[in-house]
């Protein structure tokens, strides 16, 4: 007997919602799963009318969805936004080229305005150039930083107010994990809000309307909307640490399905006790990023790259930024320990 959808008891069910274990049609999925991210956005307070957004577009399931799912609501509740998206080019061939072109299609299915920025034209080196002179074990060290400086240096070319990215429940949670594994006090306090202000000079809001969609019904929901996304994992992807704490969060919730949201709200509910020792924002001597060292951490691995030193963002070598800022040069015991490769 085919098991009718427990919402609108008419159609068929054709999932059981990893969320809530409800089985439903179609339609009623996509209504619960669209309603509970305007909820979100609503509860959270996430846009004002009339900002522009920019959404953080990779091609991926959950940018894909993220895009899709805001051109309805916008519509919708009449948010009056102004949407566009926004891709980083990190330069990997073989990867994001080709999911490059998965959000110039998305651009034209969703009618929404592109921009994309280069790590090229920025900082004047692909990550196919990066991997070849630090290897395969740091990789994602630089790419994660200079992917968070490239996205707000695109949303200040467009003027833009607000980014919006596609993290989700899993993501969120996985972070968490992962702070606490690395005993991450600052990181974690930050990890689980759903928006930030902005923290400083060239830093734009940004904010994550999936912050409680699980990825099992992002997956389920752009394959049910026939939703055209990339769906290749990137060539340099070893990023073995978050790939363990992703391991260990499916075992739990293979045991115990709520294991996502239990870890979201127990980062959520964390508290600092006073009088622990948080690092004092400023901004950068060189760029003027945000910066709670002399040097932006973006600025450090570049130096790193140019003087063929790939060592010096990696690890504390925070006594050399002064010396860097100030253009002496590095004593050759020095040269030697950040020159090795073998990280
Ligand atoms: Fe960059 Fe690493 Fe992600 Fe590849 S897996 S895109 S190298 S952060
Ligand atoms: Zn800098």
């Amino acid at each position: 007997m085919p098991v009718l959808c427990s919402s609108c008891a008419e159609k068929r069910a054709v999932l059981k919602r990893p969320k809530t274990a409800h089985s439903l049609c179609k339609e009623c999925f996509f209504w619960a799963f669209e309603e509970e991210v305007h909820q979100t956005i609503v509860s959270a307070q996430l846009f004002k009318h009339g900002e522009t957004v920019g959404i953080g577009a990779s091609g991926g399931k959950d940018s894909t969805v993220l895009a899709h799912v805001m051109k309805v609501l916008n519509e919708r509740y009449n948010y009056g936004l102004k949407l566009l998206l926004l891709s980083v080019d990190e330069g990997i061939t073989g990867y994001r080229d080709d999911s490059l072109e998965t959000v110039k299609r998305n651009q034209q299915q969703y009618e929404l305005p592109l921009k994309i920025v280069s790590y090229e034209e920025l900082y004047g080196w692909t990550m196919d150039a990066i991997v070849k002179q630090v290897g395969l074990k740091n990789n994602c060290t630089f790419c994660g930083v200079f992917r968070r400086q490239a996205l707000d240096r695109g949303a200040m070319m467009l003027k833009v107010d607000k980014i919006c990215t596609g993290h989700n429940a899993d993501d969120v949670a996985e972070t968490v994990l992962m702070n606490v594994l690395r005993g991450d006090i600052a990181r974690l306090r930050r990890c689980t809000a759903i928006s930030t202000a902005s923290e400083g000079e060239g830093v734009v809001p940004r904010c994550k309307p999936l912050k409680y969609a699980y990825e099992k019904e992002i997956v389920l929901y752009a394959y049910f909307k026939k939703l055209d996304y990339f769906s290749t994992e990137c060539i340099y992807s070893p990023n073995a640490y978050r790939g363990h704490a992703r391991t260990f969060l499916k075992d739990l919730e293979a045991v115990r399905p709520s294991a996502i949201m239990d870890v979201i709200h127990s980062g959520e509910n964390l508290s600092v006790r006073e009088g622990v020792k948080m690092p004092v924002q400023g901004t950068c001597g060189r760029c003027g990023y945000i910066s709670s060292q002399a040097l932006c951490k973006s600025c450090v691995l570049l130096e790193g790259l140019n003087r063929g030193l790939p060592r010096l963002g990696i690890g504390k070598h925070h006594r050399l930024h002064e010396k860097i800022l100030s253009q002496q040069p590095l004593t050759q015991e020095e040269e030697r320990k950040l020159k090795a490769v073998d990280f």
